[in-house]
């Protein structure tokens, strides 16, 4: 139904990009689709550059309209029909699993993809595949706040409280975030912050368009964002501010962690991160005294072999000063990705199932394999993160097949050069997209994706918030949605497989496994005319998003994201719904860790960590360290953004920013090409010159392929918990191209 004071025409929607989901009003006119911003709680009315363009790849001319099949006479893809491509794929998919066994065949998902989509994928490659293997690029984005939040607090999620608190905080502390060019409108929550007299401290070894509006800008040498966690919160213990009723009522484990900071004297933190013991001391006076205090990490926190570890050291800081669950304080993470909550909760993940279970807990199998119609036992076990399943692929005893549903790992993966040679030594790669993006252009099948616009779905905020995407108009007319595709893989799949297996003569009616069609679970009429697979699909695979989400709903019932309670009604009702919402009639949670955490005994877990050096020192062939990060135009791998005109406008090609002093070392003036060379690769790009990077630094955004591609450089080490690659610091020499 139009929403109320929207024509038929209209509708009220969010971004396609980032975890800020600004709401918009889509508008279908005669000249095409326009983007108007929207009131909503998160944005107020904002949207950055990207939002206002996002309804260009609508029509634009890049766009695949059709499935794509690669010629082996010619090593071109070529238009191809959906039975073609379709059957292409299964028979790939079978001839690899036939010789080398069902893990290898593998998955990797998007934290793009709406909640329906990333929960169809993870019950795809369980039951559908039943391969062990499916990981997702958010694995690259925040697993490591992820991974410091479940060990802390027992539960993950970005922000455990609205993004209102905010503008209430009197001390805000924001460590490797830069949300004035990942998410511009959140900007107003700090100016609103800051307008209220409140303190904006930034931790960043870079002067950013945040760090520009900071009372304090901290700008440690990348990697040691730990060492002065445990300096501050040294400083707090030493000056009385912990807040010993709450570690005492609240927490355990500190007295481990006040061992553990005790060697972390100022001056200590000083002289490895180069950040001054007098604003090591201001900052955290303003922690420990500040009233309503804010501390959130992100991705510059994260991205390292130690990423869990410094997301815990400040988590350590926050649970030492009594914030977690504290009216108008507490600890968070800026979560990047649109659905990158959302994304990790369904069964994405290698070790999850739906409702952020894990999948060796056998309750959880039960449980989900239950909604799902299979046996428990047939439930693979868990996978392997994201880069180590990239970087087997290919290899004796890794997967031979990739399917890729929206994600560029080409342009995204550290190390770039060698997973792109993995993925051009694989039997079979897949690529679900709307774009031929960079791994799409290496595939054997390009299957051609409906956009946000044109299907309905849930997207979950950074706050927690599930929040209601809607469809403007139909994709075109041979475009599928990715839960179309999805069911129609399934579908060929459990038909092959009954066919080999069924007395000869018989047809194909049933799956493998027993499996109950929920009600209203029928596959839209392109998926099921004439096909012999489609009495399959309708029961196990649906492909209406209201279908997906009750089943969603059921699958995360008991679970930590629990949706049970969530209906699309109700998210239309309140401006999005907040899990865990266990039941419809009872509430919701803006807020966690009021009265308990989410751990067995209801207290949040002190853990003592300590500063370890980068995976990769400088050298004197490599003497600089190296980062990488966003710019305000361009998103992810850029893949969407570098084909919207104004976008590439304001943000064409890669750079690499240097201290001027730095560059009359090397000799190289503004805007002369110059070549960055790590260990395991090199990229170049013209040279930006900028007092507000160290002079021992360098730095490149991540977002463009070819010879800018800066992960062609970065560093393949991953933390040992989470998984997350070390993109935030590598040694490089620099030098003009
Ligand atoms: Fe909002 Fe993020 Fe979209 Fe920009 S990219 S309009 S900040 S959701």
């Amino acid at each position: 139904a139009t929403p109320p004071g929207l024509t038929p025409r209209e509708v009220a929607t969010h971004c396609p990009y980032c975890a800020l989901q600004c709401g918009m009003t889509l508008r279908a006119g005669d000249t095409g689709v326009t983007v108007h911003p929207r009131q909503f709680p998160t944005n107020r009315g904002g949207l950055c550059q990207k939002g206002w363009t996002a309804a260009e790849l609508l029509d634009h001319p890049d766009r695949l309209t059709t499935p794509l099949v690669r010629d082996p006479a010619t090593d071109t893809l070529q238009p191809a029909s959906w039975d073609t491509a379709l059957d292409r794929v299964v028979a790939g998919i079978r001839a690899v699993q036939a010789d080398a066994g069902r893990d290898a065949v593998a998955v990797f998902g998007g934290g793009g993809l709406t909640n329906e989509k990333a929960y169809a994928l993870g019950k795809f490659a369980r039951i559908g595949l039943r391969t062990r293997h499916i990981d997702y690029n958010g694995r690259f984005c925040m697993s490591s706040a992820a991974a410091a939040g479940m060990r802390a607090f027992g539960i993950d999620r970005g922000l455990p409280f609205p993004l209102a608190d905010l503008g209430r905080a009197d001390t805000l502390l924001l460590v490797g975030a830069n949300p004035a060019e990942t998410m511009p409108p959140l900007v107003r929550w700090l100016t609103e912050q800051r307008g209220n007299g409140g303190k904006l401290i930034v931790v960043d070894p870079r002067v950013t368009a945040t760090a520009r509006q900071a009372d304090l800008h901290l700008q440690p040498l990348p990697g040691t964002d730990l060492a002065v966690a445990n300096a501050l919160l040294h400083i707090a213990l030493t000056e009385g501010w912990v807040d010993r009723a709450y570690v005492a009522e609240r927490t355990t484990g500190f007295d481990a962690v006040r061992r553990g900071v005790a060697a972390w004297w100022p001056a200590r933190a000083e002289q490895l991160s180069g950040v001054p013991v007098a604003d090591l001391e201001a900052t955290a006076r303003a922690l420990g005294t500040g009233g309503r205090v804010i501390i959130l990490t992100a991705r510059g926190a994260e991205q390292h072999a130690k990423g869990v570890d410094t997301v815990t050291a400040y988590v350590n800081l926050a649970l030492a000063l009594g914030l977690p669950g504290r009216d108008g304080s507490g600890y968070g993470c800026l979560t990047g990705q649109g659905n990158g909550q959302g994304g990790r909760e369904h069964g994405q993940k290698a070790d999850q199932l739906p409702g952020y279970r894990k999948i060796d807990d056998p309750a959880a199998r039960e449980h989900v394999a239950g909604v799902w119609g299979v046996p428990a036992d047939e439930l693979p076990g868990p996978g392997v993160p994201a880069y180590q399943l990239l970087d087997a692929l290919g290899t004796p005893g890794g997967p031979r097949a990739l399917l890729v549903f929206g994600s560029n790992p080409v342009v995204s993966a550290p190390r770039a050069a060698r997973i792109e040679g993995r993925l051009r030594d694989l039997d079979l790669l897949v690529v679900a997209d709307l774009l031929l993006s960079e791994t799409a252009a290496l595939a054997d099948v390009v299957l051609p994706t409906a956009q946000w616009a044109e299907e309905d779905g849930t997207m979950t905020n950074l706050e927690g918030r599930v929040l209601r995407r809607r469809a403007l108009r139909p994709p075109p007319p041979d475009v599928r949605t990715d839960l179309a595709i999805i069911a129609g893989l399934a579908a060929r799949l459990a038909v092959a497989e009954a066919t080999d297996t069924a007395p000869a003569g018989t047809a194909p009616t049933t799956t493998r496994t027993p499996g109950t069609a929920p009600a209203g679970t029928a596959p839209a009429p392109a998926e099921t005319a004439g096909r012999p697979e489609a009495a399959v699909s309708a029961g196990r695979f649906p492909t209406d998003p209201a279908a997906v989400f009750a089943e969603l709903r059921r699958a995360s019932a008991g679970g930590a994201a629990d949706y049970a309670g969530i209906s699309w009604d109700r998210i239309d009702a309140d401006d999005g719904v907040y899990w865990p919402c266990p039941t419809e009639d009872g509430p919701d949670t803006p807020r966690l860790f009021a009265d308990r955490f989410a751990t067995p005994d209801g207290r949040a877990r002190f853990h003592a960590v300590d500063h370890r050096p980068a995976a990769e020192q400088v050298c004197a062939t490599y003497p600089l360290h190296f980062t990488t990060g966003r710019v305000l135009a361009q998103y992810q791998s850029g893949t969407q953004t570098r084909r919207v005109a104004a976008l590439r406008r304001a943000a064409p090609e890669a750079f690499v920013e240097l201290h001027p002093d730095l560059a009359a070392r090397l000799g190289i003036d503004d805007g002369d090409p110059v070549r960055v060379t790590s260990r395991r690769g090199e990229f170049r790009a013209p040279a930006r010159l900028s007092a507000g990077i160290r002079p021992d630094t360098v730095f490149a955004p991540f977002h463009y392929a070819g010879a800018g591609r800066a992960n062609s450089v970065t560093n393949d080490a991953v933390d040992p918990i989470s998984g997350m690659p070390e993109f935030k610091i590598c040694a490089v020499r620099v030098e003009k191209a």
